[in-house]
């Protein structure tokens, strides 16, 4: 392609940035660089919308549904928060989550009631549910693995419930092969709080998250491209912008050099059922391996959207498709490593968010990510080139 054909009319001879990716992690670059640094900014992405991962749209059926599976946004920071709040209401919702175990729905994260309902116990306070639990618990003296953590925890009856199939069917991999901090994102609790997540701010943009999205976007100096990728012009990037951000998979940048880093993807199974409502929270998990697929999310929970019928999701792990979570294990952080010395050597490109930095990292972490790369961007050019 030529490295012009595709900019809108009017666009400049040429951009100060060209960002790849209008995920959070572009889209928040992008919005910063523009608003604040009064930069021209073209932002491509390969898929024919904004917003990444956490894109939303109305099916066929006008219920507002997310695309690549259910997001919900919780965060400690009050900086992050506010950033976004910038662009979004909020509607207030503390995500409830129930597992499929034994036939019955149960709290997870495990808590009291887990444990009463589980069990057929009568566990009045948190001290006899700490009790109970570190009776069951094993003791592991150095922890490295998802499945030492779990193990520690509540020990290997709850584990092999609740953790051991739903985690090898999410990664295709056993909990002992994988780092300790992907079941570290569970917490385990002997009070009767069911939230899934103990976060301060918990809340969903009320309009959606593309709605979000388009107003972060929704700036003069800021062009989008949508449905373009990057490898169509990287050979003319620096013809069109001086300086490059870069978002997508870290090991596509380079050409696969030192071998694909391993990312795990999901397959989704979206329907829209003649009925008010399918299930009784947003999400239900199921660790069980006689099903193949992980959690059904029911989105109008989500969204507080009222109709007579409702639309779900079926996540089903896969090793083929769209890279969606770096798997997080020793020998991939070596073999990003090495990815990442190189992106330190390139010039004129900045590697942000999910997928260029090889984390596992909520919404929020990549907002604030891309908040802390444009201040270190930011306060390089006010050395450079004083405004
Ligand atoms: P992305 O959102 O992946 O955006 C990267 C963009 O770059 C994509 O749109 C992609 O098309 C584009 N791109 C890549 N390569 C190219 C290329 N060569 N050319 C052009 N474009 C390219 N986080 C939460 O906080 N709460 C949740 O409940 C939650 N649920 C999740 C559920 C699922 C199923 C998944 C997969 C993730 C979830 N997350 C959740 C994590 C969240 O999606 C990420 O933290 C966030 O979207 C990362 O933003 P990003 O901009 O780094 O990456
Ligand atoms: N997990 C599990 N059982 C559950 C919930 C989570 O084994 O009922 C494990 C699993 O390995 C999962 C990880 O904990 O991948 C993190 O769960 P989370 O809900 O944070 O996953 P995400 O929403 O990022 O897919």
């Amino acid at each position: 392609m030529n490295a012009f054909s595709f900019t809108p009319p009017g666009s400049p001879a040429k951009y100060d940035y060209l960002i790849v990716g209008a995920g959070f992690a572009g889209s928040v670059i992008a919005e910063r660089l523009a608003s604040q640094r009064g930069a021209r900014v073209l932002l491509i992405d390969r898929r024919p919308h904004v917003g990444g991962n956490a894109y939303d749209e109305k099916d066929a059926a006008g219920i507002l549904y997310h695309k690549y599976g259910p997001h919900i946004f919780h965060t400690n920071s009050e900086q992050v928060f506010d950033y976004l709040s910038q662009f979004t209401e909020w509607r207030p919702y503390e995500h409830k989550v129930l597992a499929h175990v034994r036939g019955q729905l149960v709290p997870i994260p495990i808590n009291r009631t887990t444990l009463n309902k589980l069990f057929g116990l009568d566990l009045q306070t948190d001290e006899q549910a700490a009790e109970y639990l570190a009776s069951r618990a094993e003791p592991v003296a150095d922890i490295q693995t998802s499945e030492d953590v779990v193990i520690n925890a509540v020990g290997r009856e709850l584990y092999q419930l609740f953790f051991r199939g739903y985690t090898r069917k999410q990664w295709g991999l056993d909990p002992s092969e994988l780092d300790k901090q992907v079941t570290s994102r569970i917490p385990t609790r002997t009070n009767t709080d069911d939230r899934y997540f103990g976060d301060t701010f918990q809340a969903m943009p009320l309009e959606g998250y593309t709605k979000m999205f388009e107003r972060m976007l929704d700036h003069p100096l800021i062009d989008i491209r949508t449905g373009v990728d990057f490898a169509e012009l990287k050979d003319n990037a620096f013809e069109i912008a001086d300086h490059l951000i870069y978002t997508g998979p870290i090991d596509e940048y380079f050409d696969f050099r030192f071998g694909k880093l391993p990312y795990r993807s999901l397959k989704f199974d979206h329907q829209t059922l003649e009925q008010e409502q399918f299930q009784e929270v947003a999400v239900v998990n199921y660790p069980n391996e006689d099903v193949p697929f992980t959690r059904i999310s029911e989105y109008k929970h989500l969204t507080g959207q009222t109709a007579p019928v409702t639309t779900i999701t079926y996540e089903y792990p896969s090793a083929e498709g769209d890279p969606y979570y770096p798997i997080p294990r020793p020998e991939n952080q070596e073999l990003f490593k090495q990815y990442e010395a190189l992106a330190d050597a390139t010039d004129n490109v900045t590697f942000v968010g999910r997928l260029a930095t090889y984390r596992y990292y909520n919404m929020d972490q990549i907002v604030g990510q891309a908040l802390a790369t444009f201040r270190r961007m930011d306060e390089k050019l006010s050395k450079e080139r004083p405004q």
